[in-house]
């Protein structure tokens, strides 16, 4: 790791905090900084290869440096940058998210997750003229400054010190007294909900939720949970919104909505979108979403749907409907989960394994596996961090965070190496 480490120290001088934030954040003891990713593998500047499940956090549902996307990125690229609104790949994506997705009758397009969040709370403000927002504990949707506190950045401090009544650990609870935008509640008790609704809904322009719980562990909705969503939203004029970013294109094409049949007003894709190319869709019903029109609702940006981005997004859904990787992805996860199950079993480590397939979370926990959120939150994550760094170590990455991703492209050898390499890591820790 030497020539990553050489990089660090060169980086430091130029990039705050030298960044490898991986490495950074999770306080794992050796800084790593990439050449090139092919397929299921990643090569790091020291030659060393790596079985990726990271995906560079979510979005490479393909792999590395697909051809078909590489191939259609440099072909309108020679076209020239056309924005958005301007080029007709723009409406062939847009016809074709329409035709995907069961909620995504209009949509407009941006750059990531974070800023289509901040549209969907503009167009549910718009239409309802009410002004707060419910969430729930432990989910993510952005880094901007209304949503990020509540995960993994807790600290007024983190947010440059910001002196707003609603920046606040969300493990503290709300300070006696203090009015706030997001009335936040534990995820997945509907009742707790209902009753919420029942005294505030009046205030609540929308509910937003992962439809799966993937930002702390990767915790799927209790039957019956979106459904009762769905229910009090319509009955009480709330905005139900998905944050499907990470969910999207990765439990089918429909997203979690197409999965779980649970059609939302809006909903947010991003990651796997584009194969990592920054494009994200702000999508919804046509009662909701033609409140942008005119300047009516703000939704804005210079670099939006540039076309060879669009030309991304439509080669990653083309090869994506072409080859319906989705049973394989659900296949190869689930025996993943299950091959870490037994090699934790082995090994006497107390790590629960926890999500769907397609994406799923290890996490060191004393507690027997009860599919509450808390469990997960409570988790030992230091030992989390031993395991990973561990992991990689042995040439497998895994997000900091105990997050694992399958791709389209990963195979069943693939699968058996991450197992083996898991049995002999938590051999050692
Ligand atoms: N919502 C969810 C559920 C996410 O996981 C993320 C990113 N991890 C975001 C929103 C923010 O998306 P972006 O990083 O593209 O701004």
């Amino acid at each position: 790791y030497q020539k990553s480490a050489e990089l660090l120290e060169r980086a430091k001088k130029v990039l705050a905090s030298g960044v490898s934030s991986e490495f950074r954040k999770y306080n794992h003891p050796h800084a790593l900084f990439y050449t090139h990713g092919r397929g299921s593998r990643i090569y790091d500047v020291d030659g060393n290869e790596y079985l990726d499940f990271t995906l560079s956090q979510g979005p490479l549902i393909l792999g590395h440096s697909h051809p078909e996307v590489l191939k259609a990125v440099a072909e309108y690229s020679q076209e020239g940058q056309l924005f958005a609104g301007q080029h007709i790949k723009e409406i062939e994506l847009a016809e074709k998210l329409n035709q995907l997705i069961p909620s995504a009758e209009l949509m407009r397009f941006c750059l990531d997750g974070s800023e289509a969040v901040q549209t969907a709370f503009r167009v549910a403000r718009a239409k309802t003229g009410k002004q707060k927002f419910l969430r729930f504990e432990g989910h993510y949707h952005g880094w901007m400054d209304n949503v990020c506190w509540g995960i993994s950045t807790p600290s007024v401090e983190a947010l440059g010190s910001r002196e707003q009544p609603n920046v606040f650990p969300w493990t503290q609870g709300l300070p006696e007294g203090v009015e706030n935008e997001f009335i936040i509640l534990p995820w997945n008790d509907i009742e707790l909900v209902r009753k919420t609704v029942a005294e505030r809904g009046h205030e609540i322009a929308a509910i937003i939720t992962e439809p799966v719980m993937c930002n702390n562990g990767c915790i799927e909705p209790k039957p019956g949970f979106l459904q009762g969503l769905r229910d009090l939203c319509s009955e009480n004029d709330i905005a139900l919104i998905f944050d499907e970013v990470i969910t999207g294109f990765r439990l089918s094409l429909g997203g979690a909505q197409a999965y779980f049949g649970i059609t939302p007003d809006l909903s947010i894709f991003a990651k796997a979108i584009a194969s990592g190319y920054a494009i994200s869709a702000i999508a919804g019903k046509y009662e909701w979403m033609q409140l942008i029109e005119q300047a009516k609702v703000i939704h804005a940006g210079t670099m939006n749907a540039g076309n060879p981005t669009v030309a991304a997004a439509l080669a990653t859904i083309s090869v994506l409907e072409k080859e319906q990787p989705h049973e394989r992805m659900f296949r190869l996860g689930k025996m993943l989960m299950a091959g870490l199950q037994q090699a934790a079993a082995k090994t006497g480590q107390a790590m629960l394994v926890e999500g769907m397939g397609p994406m799923f979370a290890t996490s060191f926990t004393p507690i027997e596996k009860t599919n509450d959120y808390r469990d997960t939150l409570a988790a030992d994550k230091a030992k989390l961090g031993k395991f990973v760094a561990a992991m990689h170590e042995e040439g497998v990455r895994v997000i900091g965070r105990g997050l694992w991703y399958i791709s389209a492209v990963h195979t069943d050898e693939d699968i058996e190496t991450a197992i083996i390499t898991a049995e002999k890591v938590l051999a050692q820790i």
